[in-house]
């Protein structure tokens, strides 16, 4: 049976060094600040905000938010956002996604000033990740490179597996495993056959979106398992991208959901809140 990753106590210590962060800045004259926009009613939009606030709240952080009505046009947007980017009492801006679909989301996240994107999905952001260089880091692939760390599993040499090649998750974490000297792997939905793939893997991280789809033959005995997925089954129950019952079986270490990678993406992204005020206030 598996050592099981426990995202939640992992993310509760990143966030109480966050908040042990925001009270030696608060001491300084600094208050982190954090400004979420999100456009429309999503309702699963509405309950990562909502998440984000409450863990702004916990950490000190302070918070603020724009709901835009749906219809907005892409150039109001991009005047809120300007208006942010040089509002110097705001360290992070957040566009939650997704956003209707006639305004243009890359464009919008092109222009959050790349030093306040604490999302890391700005292309220079991104860009210096590919290039190995110190940058803000899309929460949830950090979430799990801080997983890794808090569990002391090294990947130098290690062969990673990675299903699932979303702006994201998957190809951001492609990076940082290949920046901790892993040799990575991706299979997407064009790929001839996923489970060869895997079963060679000494670690697979799944981020797809399709309950249960690692099954126990796909991967290799003593492997690390990463489930990103959440997935609500029609019964309710949310679900992650592993089968849990059986994959838990063979492998050495596997994360479960809930309570593995999910609770370290807003972590993470108090993280980078921290990073960026710090980083302003040079
Ligand atoms: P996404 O943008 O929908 O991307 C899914 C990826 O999976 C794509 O690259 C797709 O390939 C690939 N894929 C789909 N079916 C496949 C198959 N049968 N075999 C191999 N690859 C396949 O998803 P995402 O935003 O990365 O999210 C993935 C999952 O993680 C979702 O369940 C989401 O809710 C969850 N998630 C969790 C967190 C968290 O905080 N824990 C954060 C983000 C996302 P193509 O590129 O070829 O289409």
């Amino acid at each position: 049976m598996a050592v099981i990753i426990d995202g939640k106590e992992v993310a509760k210590k990143t966030r109480e060094e966050v908040r042990e962060e925001v009270e030696t800045l608060k001491k300084k004259g600094i208050t982190p600040k954090l400004t979420v926009i999100m456009v429309g009613n999503n309702p699963a939009s509405k309950v990562y905000v909502k998440q984000k606030s409450k863990a702004c709240n916990e950490v000190g952080v302070e918070y603020e938010e724009y709901f835009l009505d749906a219809k907005i046009t892409q150039k109001k947007l991009l005047e809120l956002i300007e208006k942010l980017n040089n509002d110097a009492s705001v360290n992070g801006i957040l566009l939650q996604s997704p956003l209707p679909p006639h305004l243009d989301i890359n464009e919008a996240f092109r222009a959050i000033d790349y030093r306040k994107d604490v999302d890391g999905f700005h292309p220079m952001n991104v860009g210096k990740l590919v290039l190995g260089q110190d940058t803000f880091i899309s929460c949830t692939p950090y979430g799990i490179m801080r997983l890794f760390e808090a569990y002391k599993i090294d990947l130098c040499g290690k062969n990673v597996v990675i299903i699932g090649r979303s702006n994201i998750v998957g190809k951001p974490l492609v990076q940082c495993c290949l920046n901790h000297n892993a040799t990575v792997t991706v299979c997407h939905s064009k790929t001839k056959d996923v489970r060869e793939v895997a079963k060679n893997a000494d670690v697979v991280v799944a981020a797809i979106g399709k309950p249960n789809f690692v099954k126990a033959d796909m991967v290799k005995e003593n492997a690390i398992v990463i489930d990103v997925g959440i997935n609500r089954l029609d019964t309710g129950k949310l679900v992650g991208d592993v089968d849990f019952e059986t994959v838990s079986q063979k492998a050495s270490y596997i994360t479960p959901v809930p309570g593995g990678v999910g609770p370290m993406t807003v972590a993470m992204l108090m993280n980078n809140v921290v990073k960026a005020a710090k980083q302003q206030n040079q």
